[in-house]
């Protein structure tokens, strides 16, 4: 925006640079015709608008070169319009690229969360209601996760070691008995794995 801002003050400057010269030039032209017209002999006047042509002609050379230079300056400021435009344009393909992953991403995990929402469902159905009902309570409370794999021996939900008395005890509970971890109270899952 700023090298934009630049440009278009410099196209103004330029404008202005001409117009000067143009008038300049226009002086110029009718101080020439009056010369050659012949309508002025006295030696004074001619002297004069001898002297004011040449320093008309001097002045338009100063007024070109401030033309040029603003010139210049303005194609510099068009260069770097075109640059930053060109860059611009690579950053937003970027930001189209990455919004279109996310996006993609996000719809991926909107069908995921469907999907194991569903299955929850038909699992939670299978739940007798009162082990329900504390497993979400426990879920709430320890961070949710309700229920944890006893795996070697150690609560995989605080992956703290059972004692051995605990072992032992849960050894001889029936595998359909809800057992719960000593230290932080979640719901032990047995599995072949548990090292009892
Ligand atoms: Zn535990």
């Amino acid at each position: 925006m700023a090298a934009q801002t630049e440009e278009s003050d410099c196209s103004r400057e330029q404008t202005k640079a001409e117009q000067d010269v143009d008038q300049v030039r226009q002086r110029a032209t009718r101080d020439q015709q009056r010369l050659d017209s012949g309508a002025v002999t006295s030696p004074k006047d001619l002297e004069n608008l001898q002297r004011e042509i040449a320093s008309l002609a001097k002045r338009q050379g100063d007024l070109e070169d401030v033309v040029l230079e603003v010139m210049e300056r303005r194609e510099s400021a068009q260069e770097r319009v075109a640059e930053l435009t060109e860059r611009v344009g690579a950053v937003q393909g970027k930001i189209d690229d990455a919004t279109a992953r996310r996006d993609a991403a996000v719809e991926d995990l909107d069908g995921e969360t469907a999907s194991v929402t569903k299955e929850r469902e038909v699992i939670a159905g299978s739940v007798p209601d009162d082990l329900l009902k504390l497993y979400d309570k426990l879920r709430q409370q320890q961070g949710g996760v309700g229920a944890a794999k006893l795996y070697q021996r150690s609560c995989q939900g605080c992956r703290q070691e059972l004692a051995i008395t605990e072992l032992s005890e849960i050894r001889s509970t029936a595998p359909d008995t809800v057992v719960r971890c000593e230290n932080c109270r979640r719901i032990l899952v047995r599995t072949a794995d548990s090292g009892l």
